[in-house]
């Protein structure tokens, strides 16, 4: 019989999807595809109004309410408080957590989304027995609190400081490991080398190139970004992943920028990184963790306000790139670097891969294989989230 494993996530920018993917996909290579049954589940889309609403809404919240979305993050960044806000999403949501869970049977679940952790936990918990529970923290370093449930059976997590933010939040060192983020196996395998994969894209080999994301949704001012990018090295070509985020590009095209290549949500992102110079980045963990396995050094244009901002810490800290977060501050990054010469910044990507994790996802993934065998765990109605 294969396992049944049910990954909680959410469309909620593009990591979620990402490192879910990425887990099922390793546990499909090493244990064989029949003998898993995998099943992503957004479980916004599973609540009632408005947390239904939640994958369509962040983007527009990341682009125009970032100063509430960080004063909710201010607000919460506290374990009581975040148990406080997941109790009351339980709450608001009981009946449809609970027909969820009845829903999607499975035999170990994988958790990667912060918010949805604990309420969905709390689903489970009301039964009087649940499947084994992995939790693995995507982000990298300021780890909401959110994340940390006493009640998991397992908590990766990708950095000692989210290590310790897990002891701090009650969590034992029997429940915690530190793995790294989980980052596709196929990303480390379709790195080629930079004129391959120009070639392949159809750019111009002899040109420096620019790379630019900006998270699943295609978050940020791209456009202006390019233009200031441009207007101080009018020799290099900007490429712009705009992702979901189809005005963008359309707005970026109708601008008519001869150097400038759009594309929308792209599916082959090793490719990318492989054939650019320079990532200009909001600071996504995910888009780090893999520019740091393609050895493509990072100027951050902006970080969702609390937890992104020791992702920025830890590109800066360890010389893998740097802040830059206005459109100037990149166009003048760019230019500095690339007066800097070819050996500077080949230095910068060596030390943007001394942080990579490229082995991550298989140690995740035999986490999830371990626990998928264990028996479900009897419940405990006392254990605190
Ligand atoms: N991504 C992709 N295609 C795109 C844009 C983004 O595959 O066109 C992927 C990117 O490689 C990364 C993820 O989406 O794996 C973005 O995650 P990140 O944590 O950087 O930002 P988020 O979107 O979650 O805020």
């Amino acid at each position: 019989m294969p396992k049944k494993v049910l990954f909680i996530m959410s469309d909620t920018g593009g990591g979620h999807r990402a490192a879910a993917e990425a887990i099922r996909d390793a546990m499909f290579e090493k244990y064989g595809a029949d003998s898993i049954e995998a099943e992503l589940l957004d479980v916004y889309r599973q609540m009632n109004y408005p947390g239904n609403k939640m994958p369509d809404f962040y983007p527009w919240v990341i682009n125009n309410a970032q100063m509430g979305w960080a004063l909710a993050y201010r607000l919460t960044d506290n374990p009581a408080r975040s148990r406080l806000a997941s109790r009351m999403t339980y709450r608001l949501n009981r009946a449809r957590l609970r027909q969820m869970v009845l829903d999607h049977p499975a035999d170990v679940v994988c958790c990667v989304h912060s918010l949805l952790g604990q309420p969905s936990m709390s689903a489970y918990q009301s039964f009087g027995q649940r499947p084994p529970w992995v939790t693995v923290v995507t982000d990298l370093v300021t780890t909401p609190y959110f994340w940390y449930d006493r009640r998991v059976d397992r908590c990766l997590v990708p950095s000692q400081e989210a290590y310790e933010r897990g002891l701090e939040c009650g969590l034992t060192p029997s429940q915690l490991r530190v793995t790294g983020l989980p980052v596709h196996p196929n990303f480390n395998r379709r790195l080629t080398d930079k004129a391959t994969a120009r070639r392949e894209l159809g750019w111009n080999p002899d040109i420096t190139t620019i790379l630019m994301v900006a998270g699943g949704d295609g978050m940020g001012p791209m456009l202006e970004t390019t233009e200031q990018i441009l207007a101080k090295r009018p020799d290099v070509q900007v490429v712009v992943i705009c992702g979901r985020n189809k005005a963008l590009k359309e707005k970026i095209e109708a601008a008519g920028h001869r150097s400038v290549i759009t594309y929308g949500f792209v599916t082959n992102m090793p490719q990318f990184m492989a054939a650019a110079d320079v990532l200009v980045t909001k600071a996504g963990p995910a888009t780090i963790s893999e520019a740091c396995i393609a050895g493509l050094p990072l100027i951050l244009s902006g970080a969702i306000p609390g937890q992104e901002d020791g992702n920025v810490r830890l590109v800066v800290e360890n010389d893998a790139g740097a802040f830059a977060p206005a459109p100037d501050k990149v166009a003048e990054t760019v230019a500095q670097w690339l007066s800097d010469g070819k050996q500077a910044l080949e230095e910068r990507a060596e030390r943007a891969r001394k942080i990579a994790r490229p082995d991550a996802v298989w140690e995740i993934a035999e986490e999830v294989w371990q626990a998928a065998h264990q028996s479900a765990v009897s419940i405990d109605r006392r254990a605190k989230m």
